[in-house]
């Protein structure tokens, strides 16, 4: 059975009001109680729960306006000790700090856990980039790069996409520190067009890889996919990527939704069509979409919705201690980084119902981002039979090894994978001379 996650009364926890600073509470929380069970010292955990460097920035950008408008950036690099810090950045209105260390731990454990040669961290500016022009865009784009060039490289951070950034975004991003090095330098950001050294199968890494670990779960559960029904909350990089896989292995998909709201059908839905309609309009939105039997619903009932496996993959924060007690599904695949609140947690245990943890679930985007990392190292191209055939290989492996742990030591999947994360670093840490005595 899952251990409770326990709060030490002696640390005081990050204040925990908006989503993103729940994120980097529950960050701290399992991180925590892994070193607990892993009987960590206590100067080790503080090593292992704090960022090691983190960047506010005030960047100013020149509006199609004329007008300038200053926007709050971050970069928080938590962990370097597995190697150079890896992990996306994101604009989005709410990116705070807290937000943006959270992530960057996740990205600490994700490396970990897929055994890659990469310690962790995060970045975001807050902005709105749906009322944003493409050269507002570039602009922003450059000044953050500028403003990250001392800190980014190789060998010290690799940025890459997340929410609402692309590899238009990381073209910018790239052209712009090789400006300013005056050097190419293809391995220094991960996620870019291919014509510019991406990787084959980059694009659909992320939801391949979240497909591929549900499907494993659910044969786990001797359920048929055939007979699966899907629910995906969040129809971007990652939601739409899953969809599509998952619809390729035969899988019921009965509702879809994004920030305009959800579509349902218990007999599942046209996904083809709704293709159609996605690329109809420059949003790329599901609202307006009217075909098949598809009912409208709104997005809090996407969440509870009866299904065999529901996927979030939108934002953080999704399901809490006020719609856990109402999820139908039988396992939760996160898509999404932290959409399940540790409060939440604690209650689908309680009923029954598996949580497969993000650090497992949606780590295929870092594992081909390394790919990528590796074919900009060696001036090489992979195919994408090779991208793919390695990418399911390291999964299968990471996912039977979580289930394997957990099963051992009799905690649930979050709890087994932060484990053997945790376990990893804290090992490097010691081999370093930053801990006190051996783990
Ligand atoms: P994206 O910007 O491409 O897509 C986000 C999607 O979520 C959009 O469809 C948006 O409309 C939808 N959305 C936003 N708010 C919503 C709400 N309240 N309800 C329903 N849908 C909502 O971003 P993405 O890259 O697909 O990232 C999604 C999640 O996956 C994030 O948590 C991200 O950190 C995580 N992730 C992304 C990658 C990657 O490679 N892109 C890798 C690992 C994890």
């Amino acid at each position: 059975m899952a251990t409770q996650l326990r709060e030490r009364p002696d640390v005081a926890l990050p204040h925990t009001t908006a989503a993103g600073s729940d994120l980097l509470r529950d960050a701290v929380l399992h991180v925590r109680e892994a070193c607990r069970i892993l009987e960590i010292d206590p100067t080790t955990e503080r090593l292992l729960e704090m960022p090691e460097r983190e960047l506010t920035l005030t960047l100013p950008v020149e509006m199609d306006d004329g007008s300038v408008a200053l926007f709050q950036g971050y970069r928080v690099q938590h962990s370097r000790l597995r190697g150079p810090a890896k992990g996306g950045f994101r604009y989005h209105p709410d990116v705070t700090l807290d937000e943006v260390r959270g992530l960057a731990s996740l990205m600490t454990w994700k490396c970990a856990l897929l055994d890659l040669p990469y310690g962790g961290a995060k970045g975001g500016v807050a902005c709105d980039p749906s009322r944003m022009s493409t050269r507002e865009l570039n602009t922003l784009t450059r000044v953050y790069a500028r403003a990250l060039a001392p800190l980014v490289g190789p060998h010290v951070d690799i940025p890459a996409p997340d929410v609402n950034t692309n590899e238009q975004t990381m073209a910018w991003f790239l052209d712009e520190l090789e400006r300013q090095s005056g050097t190419f330098q293809p391995a220094v950001v991960t996620g870019k067009p291919l014509e510019l050294g991406g990787s084959a199968g980059r694009g659909e890494a992320t939801g391949r890889g979240v497909a591929h670990i549900t499907r494993l779960m659910l044969d786990r559960l001797g359920i048929p996919l055939s007979e699966a029904r899907i629910v995906v909350q969040g129809f971007g990089k990652v939601g739409y990527e899953t969809v599509v896989s998952l619809v390729g292995s035969g899988c019921r998909i009965v509702a879809v939704s994004d920030v305009s709201g959800g579509l349902y059908n218990p007999a599942g839905l046209d996904i083809e069509r709704i293709d159609l309609h996605l690329r109809s309009q420059p949003q790329r939105l599901l609202g307006g979409y009217s075909g098949d039997d598809a009912q409208i619903i709104s997005n809090e009932q996407v969440l509870t919705l009866p299904c065999d496996a529901l996927i979030p993959a939108a934002l953080e924060g999704q399901i809490t201690s006020a719609n856990a007690h109402q999820v139908q599904a039988r396992v939760i695949v996160e898509g999404a980084n932290g959409p399940v609140t540790s409060e939440a947690d604690r209650v689908l245990a309680e009923r029954g119902i598996i949580v497969v943890p993000d650090i497992l679930a949606n780590a295929g985007g870092v594992v081909v981002s390394y790919f990528e990392w590796l074919q900009g190292l060696q001036g090489r191209r992979w195919t994408l039979e090779a991208v793919r055939t390695e990418l399911d290989a390291m999964l299968t492996s990471a996912f039977e090894h979580v289930v394997a742990r957990a099963d051992r030591s009799e905690v649930s999947l979050r709890q087994a994978a932060f484990l053997i994360a945790v376990e990893r670093v804290a090992r490097v840490a010691r081999l370093r001379g930053l801990t006190p005595q051996g783990v």
